[in-house]
């Protein structure tokens, strides 16, 4: 039996204990949460820290398979700047090498507290590395194209796929990359069994300014890089007043929706989202967005909202961590009026929530084994994070 003690223990559902103490039985099952009503107690085999002990995070948004790009893709060239440079660099080393730097990420991100990611894959490269590890991953298959005779040969191989994760024990929902990379046949095939699965979907959003620009008007940087590959621009036939607006009728409104970025959504597309999807999920990746764009989303537009937000790390080909708590501090440098308890709350029982993973993570309840994490360095006196504070795994 383990018990754990610090200064305050953040349950992840707003509730915080001074002195509290936690019991765990070996596989990590909360058996008992003690308040002691402020008064440090001893108690025999306990562990007591400084600083403050939190649930294990979630990282609802990475892309594990590109962690071999670390320092590789230049930064603040925009996402048509981002998508060129990636496009051919990412298969540059040799499948041995992407995978172990995909390991090194998997074991980086536990070791940083990080106990479920909602991963983007492409490929089965990750599958033995997430097949292996202690982080419970929630894989998203990516699809794009923009060619509609090919939208049913690229949803099958995107089936067969998720099947090589589902035949690993692995979690996979087949998802569409971005509104503007998919032809409406492709979205239809997805929309279709995303309602047969009862899917979690997930599709990046509003990552640049030109994206809604190619579908609002098709104009803008997206445009003018697609139509310099050749790409037949009548894949988009209609426009509508946002990017938002046009993808949403697309996605399957019922199930839980992750929207990945929402760097440039202004207050009319998230009062529309909120009433269009019936489990809407907010996803955060601020050092990603300032690493591409060097902009943050207006968050408090989304407090103001009462959006349900998630924070997710991007992957290493635009960012140089994957860490949840350093991106709780990008956020809490830009907007310091969010109560660290609730950037917590975004950090841990959201995105469980999100992954559908909220009955065994994501806050500290009797019967869960959401994983802990000591902050220690923690500014008791703001009761907030600074560049100093440390994530340790206690279990
Ligand atoms: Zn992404």
């Amino acid at each position: 039996m383990y018990k754990f003690s610090a200064n305050y223990i953040y349950l992840g559902n707003g509730e915080i204990l001074k002195y509290g103490i936690i019991k765990l039985n070996e596989e990590g099952k909360i058996t008992e949460i003690v308040d002691t009503k402020g008064v440090l107690k001893e108690e025999a085999g306990m562990q007591f820290y400084g600083g403050i002990i939190v649930p294990g995070f979630v990282n609802t948004h990475c892309h594990l398979e590109l962690s071999h790009l670390r320092g590789e893709i230049t930064k603040h060239t925009h996402l048509h700047g981002f998508i060129k440079e990636l496009q051919s660099k990412r298969k540059q080393l040799s499948l041995v090498e992407i995978q172990k730097a995909a390991q090194i990420a998997d074991k980086r991100m536990r070791a940083a507290g990080i106990v479920a990611v909602g991963d983007i894959s492409n490929d089965a490269y990750t599958i033995p590395v997430k097949a292996n590890s202690s982080i419970k991953y929630i894989n998203f298959i990516e699809t794009f194209g923009t060619n509609f005779e090919k939208a049913q040969l690229i949803f099958s191989e995107a089936k067969k796929l998720q099947k090589e994760f589902t035949d690993n024990k692995l979690t996979a929902f087949v998802v569409p990359h971005a509104p503007y990379s998919l032809s409406k046949e492709l979205f239809e095939l997805i929309k279709h069994n995303s309602v047969l699965e009862n899917a979690i979907q997930s599709i990046h959003n509003q990552e640049t300014p030109s994206e809604n620009d190619l579908l609002s008007s098709k104009t803008g940087e997206l445009f003018e890089m697609f139509s310099s590959w050749g790409l037949n621009m009548n894949y988009i036939e209609h426009l509508a007043e946002s990017s938002l607006k046009y993808f949403a009728k697309k996605m399957n409104h019922k199930s839980k929706t992750l929207l990945i970025h929402n760097t440039f959504t202004k207050a009319e597309d998230i009062v529309f989202a909120k009433n269009h999807f019936e489990q809407l999920y907010w996803a955060f990746c601020p050092k990603a967005n300032l690493y591409i764009e060097n902009q943050l989303p207006d968050v408090s537009v989304f407090r103001e909202n009462n959006c349900t937000i998630c924070l997710g790390t991007d992957s290493l080909a635009s960012n140089d961590s994957l860490s949840i708590l350093d991106e709780m501090l990008e956020i809490q440098k830009v907007f310091p009026e969010i109560p660290f308890s609730e950037l917590l709350q975004w950090a841990t029982i959201n995105g469980a929530k999100a992954l559908g993973l909220e009955q065994t993570l994501g806050s500290i309840e009797i019967g869960k084994t959401p994983g802990l994490n000591l902050i220690s360095d923690f500014d008791f006196k703001n009761n907030i994070i600074s560049s100093k504070s440390k994530v340790t795994v206690l279990i």
